[in-house]
């Protein structure tokens, strides 16, 4: 097509260009990188295969041979200074050997589902996350902290700090140019709740690409954070006692440029699509907990006490609630999802939360009353799995496949937690991604 021709030209031309990253994630939601040598990839562009049999959670032996096939709408600059000179980085789908789509990648899934959704009736999903992290001493203090079980902050202030010299300042300058020359379109950076963590936001975009950017986003800083001897962590309960990372997942529906979740005479101005969008994410919260937040450290995150919600809730002001509804206008009227964690998959996380807010089971009782009752999330791993494995909605979305692959993941991540302390895991739980 036509994107694909000018890029290809771009590439052809643009001298100083020697590199192509071509990117994927897998099912857990680890972002693969290959550097293709530029030459090699203009002749061999519609005929990259690798072998997937080595990928965690990708691919079966039987499986082995998986092809590639670069979606050349997405196409960012890599800043030189941060990732070396003369590369430019793209997503790419994953296919079978006989080109049809790879059943677990879900940035495929994503894009198919929202294309359709746009062919239907020019429905349009987007999508704003909130990404948190925290700034910690050294370059390589996710493992340093499997043997020392400590984390050491590089900064004291809190909350939008502004203290001379900081280096979780400094940090955040840095993150920020370096989104800008990816063309990324910032709209507020700041130091969070907790001493030593970040959030940087950039503006909402469909779907598809705010899950590519999410992706981009935590590389981005973990390789600016390398560069200053520290290492950006996106767990979501690094360190007890203070706040965990969140990632808010802000999302509505449009038409036309029209923001179908808006309505002024609506409650909280939302429209009745918007409330039914959320009545399906609260029925079946249980069934999908387990793809928001995906890890053991993510359960020790979802405390109330720390802004990070578990109950089964919609509420306007309540931030112990799942869904938030910030106050909106026409343009920004959105449902925010705060139960979900920065390490899980964000494809996986959007291509859920579309499916289950369009097509959920509905409620069975008085849609109402079920909001104002209380009702909370799994409290740990394993009835999170239990839950996700025994859903035939996630089974009818996803399909049995990805469904008992992801199941059984989690399961083994799970298990390879130190068990002393029965399923509350309380010391190291870290997924190296
Ligand atoms: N850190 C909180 C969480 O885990 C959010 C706090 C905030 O954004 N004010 O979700
Ligand atoms: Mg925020
Ligand atoms: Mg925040
Ligand atoms: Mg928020």
């Amino acid at each position: 097509d036509k994107v694909r021709e000018e890029r290809i030209k771009y590439l052809t031309d643009e001298r100083n260009l020697k590199a192509v990253t071509v990117c994927f994630t897998d099912l857990e939601g680890r972002l693969h990188m290959l550097d293709y040598d530029k030459k090699f990839l203009l002749k061999s562009a519609d005929n990259l295969t690798f072998d997937g049999s080595s990928i965690r959670g990708f691919s079966q032996q039987a499986e082995s041979d998986l092809r590639l096939n670069i979606d050349w709408g997405s196409f960012y600059w890599l800043p030189s200074d941060i990732f070396g000179p003369g590369k430019v980085l793209v997503f790419s789908e994953v296919l079978e050997r006989d080109g049809s789509p790879y059943h677990a990648d879900m940035r495929g899934q994503l894009k198919r589902i929202t294309e359709s959704l746009y062919q239907k009736d020019g429905t349009v999903f987007h999508a704003a996350p909130e990404v948190e992290g925290f700034l910690f001493k050294g370059r390589d203090a996710e493992r340093h902290y499997h043997e020392t079980g400590k984390f050491d902050f590089i900064s004291t202030g809190g909350y939008y700090h502004s203290l001379p010299g900081d280096p979780l300042r400094a940090f955040i300058d840095k993150a920020a140019e370096a989104q800008r020359a990816m063309g990324f379109q910032n709209e507020k950076d700041h130091p969070e709740v907790a001493p030593s963590q970040f959030e940087m936001n950039f503006t909402y975009s469909e779907a598809l690409v705010s899950a590519d950017q999410i992706q981009l986003y935590k590389l981005l800083c973990r390789q600016v954070a390398a560069q200053m001897d520290t290492t950006a962590s996106f767990l979501p309960k690094p360190v007890t006692g203070v706040n965990g990372n969140g990632m808010h997942m802000n999302m509505s529906l449009s038409k036309n440029n029209k923001n179908l979740f808006y309505d002024k005479a609506g409650q909280d101005n939302l429209s009745q699509m918007g409330w039914d969008f959320i009545d399906r994410l609260l029925t079946n919260a249980n069934d999908i907990c387990l793809v928001l937040n995906s890890s053991v450290n993510a359960y020790r995150r979802l405390d109330p006490h720390y802004e990070a919600p578990n109950q089964i809730k919609a509420s306007a002001n309540n931030r112990g609630a799942m869904v938030r509804i910030p106050y909106g206008n026409e343009r920004s009227a959105r449902v925010e999802c705060r139960s979900v964690a920065p390490d899980a998959n964000p494809y996986l996380v959007l291509y859920t939360l579309l499916r289950t807010g369009l097509e959920g089971p509905q409620p069975q009782e008085d849609a109402e009353s079920k909001r104002s009752r209380t009702r909370f999330l799994p409290d740990n791993i394993f009835d999170a799995v239990r839950l996700f494995k025994g859903s035939s909605f996630v089974a009818n979305i996803l399909g049995e496949n990805v469904q008992s692959k992801f199941a059984e993941l989690k399961t083994a991540s799970a298990e390879r937690c130190p068990k002393q302390l029965g399923t509350r895991v309380k010391t190291s739980e870290i997924q190296f991604h």
